[in-house]
């Protein structure tokens, strides 16, 4: 089988840069490292990073108070570091009342998002987030429009808000399709004309869904999205493979590759979430290329 594997498949600049600032304190501190729930959204690398010594405490979605007695820490050498989706105003306060030392490993690209929402809730804007409501990232930002935000996921949900007067502003989750942001900021106009529009798709999420679309350009007969089952730009990455037409698998490792229904294709595509390790996308290939 010929695997055609997308350039952009694996870590953003996002995800890499949050594990380095968890593994350097791994390495360079006497302490206990632990992430406010997931770091990232991959089970295999968090696992990973927990036989280094990087534990994950709090929930899913950093709503929670954290899980563990911490009385027994010591708060000079212990450290806890911040999620790449961000957190909220009111978790960080949260978190550093705990007395351990906090580093923030937010994702730059969503630091951004949540800097222009303060600048616009200080102007008097109301705030409209475009994601999905239970994404910590889209918890993390809407801490942000005070209450001033609402979140939005479909036309119907923007059928459902209240009038709102005055100027308002429109963000989207990082992760988001670019047609569809379009045309949900495009619907909302219509009732909310004085409504700003502003493009927050990172541009990891922009280049991975452009890939998906060349593997189909350049002849697969199938695509293969590796990626943990919450994180949200593999999920989209599944649906965009989908769009394409081409039969779409969606695994989180190669265990979970259907041989038998693979076998049918010559060329198979191969992509991955922005928090997928190389070593399950190379496991993948590896098991394809060998049919
Ligand atoms: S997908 Fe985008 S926003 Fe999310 S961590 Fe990667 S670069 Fe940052």
């Amino acid at each position: 089988m010929k695997v055609l594997r997308a350039k952009s498949a694996g870590f953003c600049f996002g995800v890499e840069r949050a594990i380095g600032i968890a593994r350097s304190c791994a390495r360079c501190g006497s302490g206990h490292v632990y992430t406010d729930g997931p770091l990232i959204h991959n089970r295999q690398m968090m696992e990973l990073l927990e036989g280094e010594g990087i534990k994950e405490i709090g929930d899913y979605k950093s709503e929670k108070k954290v899980d563990l007695d911490l009385s027994g820490s010591d708060k000079e050498s212990d450290i806890l570091v911040f999620r790449a989706h961000g957190i909220s105003p009111e978790r960080r306060e949260y978190l550093k009342s705990l007395g351990l030392k906090c580093k923030d490993a937010t994702c730059p690209d969503v630091g951004k998002i949540a800097g222009r929402i303060m600048f616009h809730v200080k102007k008097g804007y109301t705030v409209i987030i475009v994601g999905d409501p239970q994404h910590p990232e889209v918890i993390g930002l809407l801490g942000y429009a005070a209450d001033k935000g609402f979140v939005v996921k479909s036309k119907e949900d923007i059928d459902n808000l209240p009038d709102i007067k005055g100027d308002i502003c429109m963000v989207s989750q990082s992760t988001m399709f670019t047609d569809d942001y379009r045309e949900i900021a495009e619907y909302f106009k219509m009732r909310f004309p004085q409504t700003v529009v502003i493009d927050t798709i990172c541009g990891a999420t922009k280049e991975r869904q452009k890939d998906v679309r060349t593997l189909a350009e350049d002849g697969a007969q199938a695509i293969v999205v590796i990626g943990g089952r919450h994180s949200a730009n593999t999920i989209k990455l599944a649906i965009m493979a989908q769009r394409t037409g081409l039969p779409c698998f969606h695994v989180e490792t190669a265990k979970e590759l259907d041989m038998e229904v693979l076998r049918k294709f010559s060329v198979v595509g191969v992509t991955a979430g922005a928090s997928t390790p190389d070593f399950l996308i190379d496991e993948v290939c590896r098991r394809l290329e060998n049919i």
